[in-house]
């Protein structure tokens, strides 16, 4: 149920959404496509407000946000970045962000590269 191509591209609509959604217009946006041995890498990076340290370890629970104030129809369901770990850690990958507040952050999805070319 949580893994194919459709839920990998789930993964990314995901993060490039986000970042979308959190960075003002004169930012920028972008994506990154890199291995390791191993792993096939894709880093959505943006250049909006990041988010703060103490927030970090709770960004991919369920229905967490970082700007409690907002509602649902301002903002989102808190639900986007839940999907994006379980999606990735069902097909043997995880995610990982790297965050500087005030200057955006980098969500990197990690999957399992496999020898026979698919994974799904
Ligand atoms: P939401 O639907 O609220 O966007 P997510 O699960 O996708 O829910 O994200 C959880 C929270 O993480 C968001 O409410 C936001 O506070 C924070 N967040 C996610 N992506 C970014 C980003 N690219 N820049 C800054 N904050 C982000």
């Amino acid at each position: 149920m949580y893994r194919g191509p459709a839920r990998l591209q789930q993964i990314f609509l995901n993060l490039i959404d986000n970042a979308i959604k959190y960075t003002p217009c004169d930012g920028k946006v972008s994506l990154a496509v890199d291995s390791e041995p191993g792993w096939a890498k894709v880093s959505v990076t943006d250049t909006g407000p990041g988010i703060p340290e103490a927030d970090l370890p709770h960004i991919f629970e369920q229905f967490y946000r970082v700007d409690k104030a907002r509602n649902r129809n301002d903002g989102g369901s808190g639900l986007g970045l839940s999907m994006v770990r379980a999606f990735s850690e069902a097909h043997g990958g995880r995610v990982e962000i790297f965050s500087l507040p005030g200057s955006g952050c980098t969500f990197t999805v990690f999957l399992p590269l496999s020898h026979s070319g698919t994974n799904l």
